[in-house]
């Protein structure tokens, strides 16, 4: 290691290579194995990533790409014999046009500080999630992010124009294209967004912007069942007036541990109800939101709903209305390392799904109570139990099971928008399609048939 580590730093610099104890410094984000590397390595330039790719295959070293380490399946695990490839010296705002709406970045830029960025000219990237100030461009399009908006515009792959990256051997992907109609042939970029680091490098993405409404508005709506949930978001998206940028679901249980969390009472916002769906519309002025939202809320009064409600009439009680859905933190502080799920269910099986998933779980331990909260907009549900982790292995499985065992049947997915990582590699194994896993092995086996890119996550290297 150490003749590697010398190899490496004659590539990178001294600014560019952390040993031991210098790797130990740093936070290692939301898996405690993260940095159980005892070597990382930055570059800050496409060429030195070739470079210091080149040299791992030579010497067959695993390589373990990291951005903000805020990856939520295991996907940046490292063992002590690894290396870190982190992108956190390559973090430049290359290019930012408002004329073409598309930024080009390199991959260890934040969401934040493109957001921001974009936010000058009045524009976003379209994409949101609550690791926003951690989570990079280069990991999200790795996890193929979803987030917030994407029931509206997609996930991270339909924001992604081009793309340049190094693949196993060191040789380079260059795509970096900033227009939206390229059919030069097979759009292999596609192959590194989702690959999780590992089919290659992500280190420069052409992002496309949009414009940023003038104002927005959140409501949040406390209501009987998932039912009520899923009918008032059908209305609201058929409302004309509203041009809907959130429909974020929490059922009680979530709900009222982060607010409790985070010193929200029940005089501030009424979370008696069963679900609570906060909306978030945007628009060029105020008042014709509000208008919508008060008119939304009128009707299900009318129906005889017992439903309770709050329009945000400030920046204050917007974020603490935010923060109710967005502090997940709080959960894994009650339960540290909870099993939790992320799937993807049709609108129409969500209330059938939620129900058998709940009289299953219970049947097969009825002291296992679950939190859940989503993405409502596009059916992507997060369920943690109320149990800290990891499960023994017999026990994962039997969960396993009971959260998976009808999502392919129903046209959904048993990994939304977190990945495999190391964490699902089981449930890969077993619930994938068999066609589509081994053109993922060949895909894989082509690509890095010395299996230097992130080994042990999503698939390996036969
Ligand atoms: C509070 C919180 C909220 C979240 N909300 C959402 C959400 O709403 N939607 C969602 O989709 N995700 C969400 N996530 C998960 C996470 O933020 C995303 O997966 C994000 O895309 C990871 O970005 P990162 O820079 O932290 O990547 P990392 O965690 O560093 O890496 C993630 C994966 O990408 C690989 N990788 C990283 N950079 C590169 C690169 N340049 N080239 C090749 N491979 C690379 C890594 O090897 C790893 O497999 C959330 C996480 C947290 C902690």
């Amino acid at each position: 290691m150490t003749d590697l580590a010398t190899r490496l730093e004659a590539v990178v610099g001294p600014k560019g290579l952390r040993r031991d104890a210098e790797v130990d410094l740093l936070d290692p984000g939301w898996h405690p194995e993260n940095l159980r590397a005892r070597l990382l390595v930055a570059p800050a330039s496409t060429e030195d990533v070739a470079e210091v790719v080149r040299i791992a295959a030579e010497v067959g070293a695993a390589l373990v790409p990291q951005g903000g380490r805020t990856g939520l399946v295991g996907g940046t695990r490292t063992c002590e014999d690894q290396i870190v490839l982190s992108t956190h010296r390559l973090d430049r705002i290359l290019r930012l046009d408002p004329n073409e709406r598309v930024a080009v970045v390199e991959a260890g830029v934040t969401l934040e500080a493109l957001q921001t960025a974009a936010a000058a000219y009045g524009l976003e990237p379209g994409i949101d999630i609550a690791a926003r100030g951690s989570a990079t461009i280069g990991g999200m399009v790795s996890t193929n992010a979803g987030g917030i908006l994407a029931f509206r515009n997609g996930v991270m792959r339909h924001r992604v124009l081009g793309l340049e990256a190094i693949l196993p051997d060191g040789s380079r992907l260059g795509d970096l294209t900033r227009i939206v109609k390229n059919n030069t042939g097979y759009d292999v970029k596609q192959l590194l967004i989702g690959a999780e680091g590992t089919l290659g490098f992500v280190t420069r993405i052409a992002v496309r912007l949009d414009p940023m409404p003038r104002t927005r508005v959140t409501a949040l709506f406390g209501l009987p069942s998932t039912a009520a949930a899923l009918d008032l978001l059908r209305q609201a998206l058929g409302d004309g007036r509203l041009d809907l940028r959130a429909a974020e679901v929490m059922w009680a249980d979530f709900a009222r541990a982060t607010a409790a969390a985070n010193g929200i009472s029940d005089s501030a916002i009424d979370l008696s109800h069963p679900v609570q769906l906060l909306l978030e519309a945007g628009g060029p002025a105020e008042a014709p939101l509000t208008e919508a939202f008060e008119d939304l809320y009128a009707a299900l009064i009318e129906e005889g709903l017992e439903i309770g409600g709050v329009i945000a009439h400030s920046e204050r009680q917007r974020d603490e209305i935010w923060r109710l859905r967005e502090d997940t933190g709080a959960i894994y502080r009650l339960y540290p390392a909870a099993p939790s799920y992320d799937v993807s269910i049709p609108a129409t099986e969500i209330d059938g799904w939620l129900a058998r998933f709940a009289a299953d779980l219970a049947a097969y331990d009825p002291t296992l109570g679950f939190f859940s909260f989503g993405h409502l907009g596009d059916g992507n549900l997060h369920v943690i139990l109320k149990r800290p982790g990891p499960l023994p292995e017999g026990e994962e499985t039997a969960i396993d099971d009971i959260v998976y065992g009808d999502i392919g049947r129903l046209g959904g997915a048993f990994s939304a928008e977190h990945g495999i990582g190391s964490k699902r590699r089981a449930a890969l194994a077993t619930h994938a399609d068999p066609g589509k896993l081994a053109l993922v092995r060949l895909l894989k086996a082509s690509l890095d048939p010395k299996g230097i890119m992130n080994p042990g996550k999503v698939v390996s290297t036969p």
